[in-house]
C-alpha cells in the first residue's frame, strides 16, 4: 500500500477505492501543449516548480535563484546545493506533498535527496516523450478531459483539453487599451466591438469558458466608462488602478458576452497578489442582477471561504469549484467540503481541478483530493447524515456529473 493511504481508516479507504474507479472531469489546469513540454529539459527540480516555488520564496529563496533552479536546465549538483536549505524548510507543506506523491508515483522516490537527485532527473527526462499527457491524465488519473487556462485555443489534445480564454482585464492606461484592443479604439463602441470579437472568436474555436479574476463592482455606468476611456486616451502618461470605471464596465460586459456565447464565466476568487480585491463577495452586485450568467467560482475564495460558500448557497447560477484547494491546505479543503455538503444541494460542487503547469503533478493533487473527499464523506456516514450509498453518489456527482451538466460536456 502506498504511503499516502496509511493514515486512512477502513471506511475512508472503502470510499476512496470507490472514488478511484471513477472517470472524472478535471475542472481547471494551466497545461502547456504537450509538444512544448517535450521541448523542455525537465529535471528533478521541475517537480518543485509552480506552486512549490511560492513556499521556497517565502522561506527565503530569492527570485533569481528560483528561476535558475526551477525553470532552467543546469548542473544538478550545483542546483541541489542551492535548493536543499530552502527545501528543508518547506518539505512538509501541502504544495510539497503533491510533488512528493507525484515523484513516488512516476519516478520512484518519496523525497528528494543528494543521493537520488540525479536518478530522479534521469527518469523524468526519459519519460519526457510523446504520450506523456495521456499516460498521466488519462491512464494514471482517469481524467476524461481537463478545462485548461492559458493554452492556445487550437491545442485540444484530441478533445481531452478544453480551453478557456482570459478575460480582457486591467484596462488602466492608453498603452493597455491599444495593446489589448488594437489601435483603432477611439470610442467605447470600438472597445465593446473588439471585446465582442475576442469572445466570439473563443466560442468559434471551441473554448468552454472565459477566465476572470474577481473584481470589485462599484456600479460603473456606460457614461462613467466612456468618460474614463476619453480621459485615458487623452494622455498616455495616465495610469489608473485596476479598480476603475472603464475596467469594471468592460469586465461586466464580458461576463454577459460570455453568457450570450454559451461560455461559462470561470471566476478566480481569493488567493493571489492583492487577494482583497479578489474576494468572492465583490461579485455580488453583478450576480444579483444577472442570475442567468453561469459562474464557476474557483478555489472556494480562500481565505474568504464562507463568502464563496454563501454565493453557492444563495444563487442558482453559481457553482463552487475545489480546484487548487487541496494543495493550498487539505485542512481548509476538508472543512470547506464538510460545511458545503451540509449546506448545498448535490449539484453545486466541482470536486477537482489540478491547477498545474507540470502535468505529472496533477496526479499528486488528485491523490490529495480523493483522500480529503473520502475523509469528509466517511465523516458524514459515521455521523449518520449520509448512507454510504448516498455519500458515494455525492462523490461521483462532484467529480463527474456536476461539471458535465454545467458545462454541457459530451463524454
Ligand atoms: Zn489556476
Amino acid at each position: 500500500m502506498s504511503f499516502y493511504l496509511e493514515s486512512l481508516n477502513e471506511l475512508e479507504r472503502e470510499i476512496l477505492f470507490e472514488l478511484e474507479k471513477l472517470h472524472i472531469y478535471d475542472c481547471h489546469e494551466h497545461l502547456v501543449p504537450e509538444s512544448e513540454r517535450l521541448s523542455q529539459e525537465p529535471d528533478a527540480f521541475t517537480l518543485f516548480s509552480h506552486y512549490c516555488q511560492h513556499d521556497l520564496y517565502t522561506a527565503g529563496m530569492d527570485k533569481k535563484t528560483m528561476a535558475e533552479i526551477l525553470w532552467k536546465p543546469g548542473d544538478i549538483d550545483r542546483k541541489w546545493q542551492r535548493f536543499e536549505p530552502f527545501y528543508n524548510k518547506m518539505r512538509h507543506t501541502s504544495y510539497c506533498r503533491a510533488a512528493h506523491i507525484t515523484m513516488e508515483k512516476f519516478y520512484g522516490e518519496k523525497e528528494l535527496t543528494r543521493d537520488n537527485v540525479h536518478i530522479v532527473s534521469k527518469r523524468i527526462k526519459q519519460a519526457n516523450t510523446k504520450g506523456l499527457y495521456d499516460r498521466v491524465l488519462r491512464d494514471s488519473c482517469k481524467i476524461i478531459a481537463s478545462v485548461n487556462c492559458d493554452g492556445p485555443l487550437e491545442d485540444t489534445h484530441s478533445g481531452r483539453i478544453l480551453q478557456t480564454v482570459r478575460a480582457i482585464d486591467e484596462l488602466c492606461s492608453r498603452e493597455d487599451i491599444i495593446k489589448k484592443l488594437g489601435d483603432k479604439t477611439g470610442s467605447l463602441d470600438d472597445v465593446l466591438k473588439a471585446v465582442q470579437k475576442y469572445i466570439g472568436n473563443a466560442k468559434t474555436n471551441n473554448a468552454v469558458g472565459v477566465k476572470f479574476m474577481a473584481f470589485p463592482i462599484d456600479g460603473a455606468t456606460r457614461e462613467d466608462a466612456r468618460a474614463t476611456l476619453d480621459f485615458l486616451l487623452s494622455d498616455k502618461s495616465l495610469h489608473l488602478p485596476r479598480r476603475n470605471p472603464l475596467n469594471e464596465y468592460i469586465l461586466c460586459c464580458q461576463m454577459r458576452m460570455a453568457h450570450e456565447n454559451e461560455l461559462v464565466c470561470c471566476m478566480h476568487t481569493g488567493y493571489w497578489n492583492d487577494y482583497r480585491e479578489l474576494s468572492p463577495s465583490n461579485l455580488l452586485p453583478f450576480i444579483m442582477k444577472n442570475q442567468d450568467v453561469k459562474i464557476d467560482l474557483y478555489h472556494v475564495g480562500y481565505p474568504y471561504v464562507r463568502e464563496a460558500i454563501m454565493l453557492g448557497k444563495v444563487w442558482p447560477n453559481v457553482r463552487i469549484n475545489m480546484c487548487w484547494t487541496y494543495l493550498i491546505s487539505q485542512i481548509f479543503a476538508f472543512e470547506a467540503l464538510d460545511e458545503m455538503i451540509e449546506m448545498l444541494p448535490d449539484n453545486k460542487i466541482f470536486g477537482f481541478g489540478g491547477d498545474y503547469y507540470v502535468v505529472e503533478k496533477v496526479f499528486g493533487h488528485l491523490i490529495m483530493a480523493r483522500e480529503t473527499i473520502s475523509r469528509v464523506l466517511a465523516k458524514k456516514v459515521r455521523e449518520k447524515i449520509l448512507t454510504q450509498e448516498r455519500a458515494l453518489e455525492i462523490g461521483r456527482k462532484m467529480l463527474y456529473d456536476n461539471p458535465k451538466e454545467f458545462y454541457g460536456f459530451k463524454d
